[in-house]
Order: structure tokens, then C-alpha cells, then sequence
């Protein structure tokens, strides 16, 4: 037996000292690199929570621009790091191509103790051991915003995303993995056997512009429609119907003239 035998009661959750040496990770996570401070240990139930934990506040790009995350996310090291190095790179090169500057990331999820894909019961979501991250778009110094899942962004751009997260990520879950994912990405260090990775992400094309569906349009050889209404109806037919339909001649017209350039685009 040692000096504390206290110690063997104590419940797992006892605030680990803070006199432990930073990590290998936190010693590289540099000002230089992103605004992070380490934040304490997380020891929530279910196996929730994580250690060398930091808040991420923002990015710094070579350039020393900072890349805010919005809001700060709470990941262990390792995932503030990957994050980090992904923005400063890859995410910083394509904006630039575009350019612009990468100038916000949008944060949609971090740490946070539940099932996978909140399913109550599940297998622990990576978010629940601060290692994932779940974003919707990245915001450029012009002011543009970058959708990742908006059809409506260029594919191109959308595709290079997806391959620079795939090769920097471990788990990369978007539009068409599961139907969890279609408005947002899902990035994660799941540490599997072998170096396991999954990329999902269907980079969908635009969808046909459809008109809407309207009621056809009446026939000029058509009886007025107060005529064809039941006798004793109620005065639901005259004007409103005859704007009703202007309004859905219009409407059907428009997608006519987008259906053209979208369809160049292929
Ligand atoms: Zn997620």
C-alpha cells in the first residue's frame, strides 16, 4: 500500500493535476500556428470527454491572417491540429485560386457527449471524445461564402474540399453517406486498425431546374371560372384567380431561362 490510500476511493473523476507536461501536440500547436488555449480534462459519463483539450478559437495562416472558427471549438489537440494544418494549406491554397483569403470557419458541432448521429443508445459519436468536427462553409475575406453542400457551388470546388479532407481525416461523412450528413461534413480522427479510412461524400450535381408544379393554365375557349364554380359558392374565384394565375405563368417561365445556362454547365 502507498502514503494515499484515499486515493482508491476517489471516484474516476477527479480533476486531473494541471502539473502534468504539456503534450508533444500542445508544445506544437504554436500561436504561430492557431489561437488555442488548452482548456481542462472533460470526464463526462459514458466514456464522454477527452484530455489535452483545447478551445479552438481561430487558425493562423502563414500570412498571420487568423481564420476565426465561429463558434470556438472545443477537440483534442491532435484534431485542432489536423483542422489547422487542413485550413493553412489546402483550404488556404484554394482560396487564394479563388482570390481571397479563407476568413472564417463555420463550426456546426465539436465536443459534445452523445450517440452517433444522435441516436440515443448508439456507439459514442467521435464528437463525444472532442475528436470531430462538423462544418457547413467556409467564409472568404470577399465576403463569399462556400457552401459544402450546396449543389449550387461550383463542383470543382466542392470536390477539391473532399479530397484534401479525405487525405487529412480520417472519417469524412457527407451528402449520400448516410442521410445524417446533408447539410453538413463530418470530420474525425477515429483511430481504426490498419489506418482505416472512410470518405463519403457525394459531390452532388445542381438539380434540373423544374418549374414549379402549377395548375395548367386555363384555355381561353375555358368557361369564366365563377360560371364553373358551384352555384352558391363562395366569391373565392373571381379576382384572386385571375392574379393566381399571372403570377404561375410568370413562375413557370423563369425556369426556363436558368434551365439553358445550367444545362451547359453539365
Ligand atoms: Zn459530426
Amino acid at each position: 500500500m502507498g502514503g494515499t490510500p484515499v486515493e482508491a476511493d476517489k471516484p474516476a473523476e477527479v480533476p486531473v493535476a494541471p502539473s502534468a507536461q504539456p503534450s508533444t501536440c500542445r508544445l506544437a500547436l504554436t500561436e504561430a500556428i492557431a489561437i488555442a488555449p488548452s482548456i481542462p480534462d472533460i470526464h463526462g459519463r459514458g466514456g464522454c470527454g477527452g484530455h489535452d483539450l483545447v478551445r479552438l478559437e481561430a487558425v493562423v495562416l502563414p500570412d498571420n491572417h487568423q481564420v476565426a472558427v465561429r463558434p470556438e471549438a472545443i477537440l483534442r489537440c491532435e484534431m485542432a491540429t489536423a483542422v489547422a494544418n487542413w485550413i493553412r494549406t489546402d483550404v488556404n491554397a484554394l482560396a487564394s485560386k479563388l482570390g481571397s483569403n479563407i476568413s472564417e470557419l463555420d463550426n456546426f458541432d465539436s465536443y459534445e457527449c452523445r450517440g452517433r448521429n444522435r441516436v440515443a443508445g448508439a456507439q459514442l459519436s467521435e464528437h463525444g471524445r472532442a475528436n470531430a468536427l462538423d462544418i457547413r462553409s467556409l467564409k472568404l475575406a470577399n465576403g463569399r461564402v462556400i457552401s459544402l453542400t450546396d449543389r449550387n457551388v461550383p463542383r470543382d470546388l466542392r470536390e477539391a474540399v473532399l479530397h484534401s479532407a479525405c487525405t487529412r481525416f480520417a472519417t469524412v461523412l457527407g451528402p449520400g453517406s448516410d442521410g445524417f450528413h446533408e447539410d453538413h461534413i463530418h470530420l474525425d480522427l477515429m483511430d481504426r486498425r490498419n489506418d482505416y479510412r472512410i470518405c463519403q461524400w457525394d459531390v452532388w450535381d445542381p438539380l434540373p431546374q423544374k418549374a414549379p408544379m402549377l395548375p395548367a393554365k386555363r384555355p381561353e375557349q375555358a368557361p369564366p371560372r365563377e360560371v364553373a364554380a358551384k352555384p352558391g359558392g363562395e366569391s373565392d374565384v373571381d379576382k384572386p384567380a385571375a392574379e393566381e394565375d399571372s403570377a404561375a405563368s410568370a413562375a413557370a417561365e423563369k425556369p426556363t431561362a436558368e434551365k439553358r445556362s445550367t444545362k451547359k454547365r453539365r
